[in-house]
């Protein structure tokens, strides 16, 4: 079938046949359209090269149409493209076991790892919640202010930015600060924001609660680091009031901190669930809730059934994607080219008073922008023009956090040492630009 190409045709078919709630999220002042992508770079309609420091919203973690990832899936498409789990199939039921064995087996070196796949991330933090409800026969949940874990209606009831709340949320969810240590509301430290976990549990659950989930490194939030402590402090507090730990690796999963394979790992907590997506894919949709075995055994009782959950095709992209994470050692090109990211954007700080904080690590990083560095006044009036000037000089990024004043760096792994002197440049202009 024939396909315009044109921008005009594209948002005339947008305008007229979106819902409101699917054409909302368009970041820039002019819409683009993207026709190619290569490992680190886009192409669009025009032929104009990008740098996608945004990696397609953090689903590309290998590269753009990595041809490893391409090749497995074509070839799974090809000769079965879909086969749901009411039948066996080799290809995930490999990846379920590649996956457990890259999860911490615990100092008695006993704890043994079971996979559900889903189709995305919210339907995995869905099944997450139902997993801990059920197993600890509790009902409410701790989620941190400022996180983000999905649009189904479970997942946005456990989602503390207001942007993405909508009205009719199930409820027994209570919300802790999250101990952001530039502007958090008990400033710096890991415990004042651990006292809050006990008083939150204390005051507002009954008592005795099924979990709280925290995404490893907050993503959407603007890059929000866990401090020295805190997963595994969190962890201690929750199951003392008989609840699970709940890791939300979606966007820190898959080598993207650089240090580990999983974010929780920073902090040597051992979650009890742990729920992935997006960079499993490298695009395909794919979900999973990894979780210890008696944790997931309860469900056997009833049915749990995802069509598309575990299909070969998606599962044959995530296998590759471990392959490729591997072969070329991409957690390592995470820890060094984000290293040398991390040190320009660090001396960009120095010579732009706009910019109030840098963070992150590995390929997970971002840029706070401030009107003033002491008042710390959010400034996204400067955010979005640096990030339209980004756009003229071939970078894309994302406006993060909750006054959308923070840039947001999470490019594909393959991200080189070139690439970091264009996308420092490029900044380096769109700041003094953008003044
Ligand atoms: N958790 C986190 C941390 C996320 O960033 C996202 C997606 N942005 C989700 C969960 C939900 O994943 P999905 O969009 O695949 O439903």
């Amino acid at each position: 079938l024939p396909i315009d190409w044109s921008l005009e045709g594209t948002a005339r078919r947008r305008d007229t046949y979106y819902a409101a709630s699917q054409k909302k999220f368009v970041p820039f002042a002019e819409p683009m359209i993207f026709r190619r992508g290569s490992m680190q770079y886009l192409w669009d309609e025009a032929g104009r090269k990008y740098v996608d420091l945004l990696g397609m919203n953090v689903c590309v973690s290998v590269g753009h149409s990595h041809p490893v990832v391409v090749k497995a899936a074509a070839e799974q498409a090809a000769e079965l493209t879909h086969c749901t789990t009411m039948f066996y199939h080799p290809v995930p039921a490999h990846l379920a076991e590649e996956l457990a064995a890259t999860m911490p087996k615990g100092p008695k070196g006993d704890i043994e790892w079971v996979v559900h796949f889903t189709n995305s991330g919210s339907e995995a933090i869905d099944l997450a919640m139902v997993m801990a409800r059920g197993y600890t026969g509790n009902l409410d949940l701790l989620a941190l202010r400022n996180g983000y874990h999905g649009p189904t209606s479970a997942a946005q009831s456990v989602t503390g930015i207001a942007a993405f709340r909508h009205p009719g949320m199930p409820g027994n969810v209570a919300f802790v600060a999250e101990p952001n240590q530039y502007r958090g509301v008990f400033g710096p430290g890991t415990q004042p924001y651990l006292d809050e976990i006990e008083r939150t549990i204390a005051v507002a659950t009954t008592g005795r609660i099924a979990g709280m989930l925290v995404e490893s490194v907050q993503g959407y939030g603007g890059i929000i680091e866990m401090p020295p402590g805190y997963m595994s402090g969190a962890a201690e507090r929750v199951r003392a009031a008989g609840g699970l730990y709940i890791a939300d690796e979606v966007q820190s999963g898959f080598g993207r901190t650089g240090d580990h394979m999983w974010g929780f790992e920073a902090d040597g907590v051992i979650p009890d669930i742990v729920v992935m997506a997006k960079g499993i894919g490298n695009g395909f949709p794919l979900g999973a809730v990894v979780a210890q075995r008696q944790i997931a055994q309860p469900m056997a009782e009833k049915f749990m059934f995802h069509t598309y959950g575990a299909n070969p095709t998606s599962c044959a992209a995530g296998r590759a994607v471990l392959q490729v994470l591997r072969e070329e050692r991409l957690q390592q090109n995470a820890k060094t080219v984000g290293g040398a990211l991390l040190e320009r954007l660090n001396d960009l700080r120095q010579r732009h008073p706009a910019i109030g904080d840098v963070r992150g690590r590995g390929l997970m990083l971002a840029i706070e922008m401030v009107r003033d560095r002491n008042s710390k006044e959010p400034d996204p009036e400067t955010t979005a023009a640096v990030f339209e000037q980004c756009r003229e000089s071939g970078l894309i990024l994302s406006k993060s956090g909750p006054t959308r004043s923070t840039l947001r760096m999470v490019p594909p792994l393959c991200l080189s040492l070139a690439d970091v002197d264009q996308v420092s440049e490029g900044l380096d202009r769109a700041f003094t630009k953008a003044r």
